[in-house]
């Protein structure tokens, strides 16, 4: 049996049906920017490996880093017990986190962080003896896929067989250039009601919905009414986090700080998984008792996994450096210019960029079934140039490491013009 035989005999990959879809493609090894095949191929991952890797792939720094704790202490229970390098990280993270936070709780994963933040902010009106039970959302957002992060997150066809189990959510619509009163009255209307426990959003730019960009002033202001109506504000950067749009957290951007900021994603680099909440004093002084109905009764077998918080570590050192700052005033500079460049061919609905995230709408006057198969036309298109961009059904988007130069940034920029005259032909 081949690898590819192997792999289909025995494996179950994920957001992927079991039948009519090609075989994955082996990565041997990887570097840099690159994926290395079995069969000899090298491929640019443009979308750093589903958005986490900031630094390149097999990074020698954060190796280096990782073998050496791997021989010092590779994991530990963290109830109980604590390590240097979760201290470490955890004072790091505070320090470049927006000032309000003031403690970090670790978990495993982006999920597992918006799990915790969502729960945090439920039993922190439990605490306080006044429960609320509703949780606002956005239009089109997505907060992972266990349960309570289903709930919070639109419903769609990915969800759909488990409609009936997500708890309810009142989504607010996305603001847009032109809904703006709208989706301010209707988020003052609810959170007037008294009985909002959290709204919880992806700041500036909702990832899976399709790298959408939404402003920056109006998310102040629903910061601003729920801080005035007290509402716990939970900031989802698992995607936003770590330079993504160009500072080094979404929520710099904004006036009004977040309760509750999920991270994971870029934490690492894009070495291990790893998840962090971080917890502002408000969220933190209501479970401030040694009641333990009053604790926080949440853990995983891998919190603060040593190994994942080394690569963290690692990944900050990295990412602080004035480096890794211009690279990503550079890459954030190029995509502007690549935007305003392709805006107006006739091929091209919508493009957009904020920070290193760039995306790019097609439009066609074709039904919608021609634009679900244009979507199986666009992966492939690129594959065969080497090129990984995985399409988010009509719409393309490169995020990539921050290690990519002008040159590799030109040649996707290239490949992407050049689909984009195929849909003219
Ligand atoms: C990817 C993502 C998650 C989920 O993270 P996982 O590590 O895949 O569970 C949550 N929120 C946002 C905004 C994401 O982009």
């Amino acid at each position: 049996m081949t690898w590819s035989d192997k792999d289909e005999t025995f494996i179950w990959h994920p957001f992927s049906p079991l039948k009519g879809v090609e075989s994955p493609l082996v990565i041997e090894r990887a570097e840099g920017i690159y994926l290395y095949t079995e069969d000899g191929r090298k491929i640019i991952d443009a979308v750093s490996s589903w958005w986490v890797n900031l630094h390149g792939h097999s990074n020698k720094y954060i190796a280096e880093k990782v073998s050496r704790q791997l021989t010092e202490l590779e994991h530990v229970i963290y109830a109980g017990f604590t390590h240097k390098p979760s201290i470490t990280l955890a004072e790091r993270l505070l320090k470049v986190l927006p000032e309000n936070q003031s403690k970090i709780f670790y978990s495993d994963n982006g999920s597992t962080a918006v799990e915790v933040a969502v729960k945090l902010a439920l039993q922190f009106w439990f605490n306080k003896g006044t429960p609320k039970k509703k949780i606002v959302a956005i239009d089109g957002a997505y907060h992972g896929d266990t349960f309570g992060a289903m709930s919070v997150g639109e419903r769609s066809i990915f969800t759909k067989p488990f409609f009936s189990f997500l708890f309810n959510v009142e989504f607010i619509p996305f603001p847009t250039a032109n809904n703006n009163e709208e989706v301010i009255n209707q988020f003052r209307t609810t959170v007037e009601q008294n009985d909002v426990a959290a709204f919880i959003f992806e700041p500036l730019v909702q990832g899976a919905a399709g790298m959408r960009i939404y402003s920056q002033e109006v998310l102040d202001q629903l910061l601003a009414m729920s801080k005035a109506n007290d509402v716990v504000t939970i900031a989802d950067e698992v995607m936003t986090g770590f330079g993504r749009t160009g500072q080094l957290f979404a929520s710099d951007h904004l006036l009004h700080k977040p309760d509750l900021i999920c991270l994971s994603k870029g934490l690492t680099g894009g070495t291990m998984a790893l998840g962090a909440t971080a917890c502002s004093n408000k969220i933190v002084n209501m479970f401030q008792s040694s009641d333990l109905e009053r604790a926080f009764l949440h853990g995983h077998s891998y919190t603060a996994n040593p190994l994942a918080c080394t690569a963290a570590n690692a990944s900050l050192d990295l990412l602080l450096t004035d480096e890794s700052k211009s690279s990503i005033a550079r890459i954030a500079d190029r995509n502007s210019i690549f935007v305003k460049k392709i805006k107006p061919f006739s091929s091209v609905k919508d493009a957009r960029s904020v920070g290193t995230i760039l995306a790019v709408e097609f439009s066609s006057s074709e039904s919608s079934s021609y634009l679900s198969e244009m979507r199986n036309r666009i992966y492939p298109f690129f594959l065969e140039r080497n090129i990984l961009l995985r399409p988010l059904g009509n719409l393309l988007y490169v995020i990539p490491p921050y290690v990519m130069t002008n040159k590799e940034l030109d040649l996707i920029y290239n490949a992407i013009e050049e689909f984009l005259e195929t849909l003219n032909s």
